[in-house]
């Protein structure tokens, strides 16, 4: 099985462009680049019922952020908002780039 590619990073702002968050934007926590999934900080949550495992657990229903599908969000730039990912070649070194405006994302 082959990873899925994707421009994204671990802590980069997205924005959620589907779904019922559509619109929400927050940080990448974790990207699951088999399953081609990101978990995005504050977004999609789900209510999930905790057990309680120690006394001093509160347990019950709590809320967690379900993984989204990576063609559902977008990197937010800071001039253009949700944008597409370019690369600028400069020497050895690839920069990522904002695909509307060019600036560095
Ligand atoms: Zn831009």
């Amino acid at each position: 099985m082959s990873d899925v590619t994707t421009k994204l990073r671990k802590e980069d702002l997205v924005q959620v462009v589907a779904g019922k968050d559509r619109g929400k934007k927050g940080k990448i926590i974790t990207i699951d680049r088999v399953k081609g999934r990101v978990i995005v900080g504050g977004c999609n949550m789900v209510k999930k019922a905790m057990k309680k495992r120690k006394q001093t657990d509160r347990g019950g229903i709590v809320e967690i952020e379900a993984a989204l599908h990576l063609s559902n969000v977008m990197i937010v730039c800071s001039k253009c908002g949700p944008t597409r990912i370019g690369y600028k070649i400069d020497g050895e070194k690839k920069s990522r780039v904002c695909r509307k405006c060019g600036g560095a994302l």
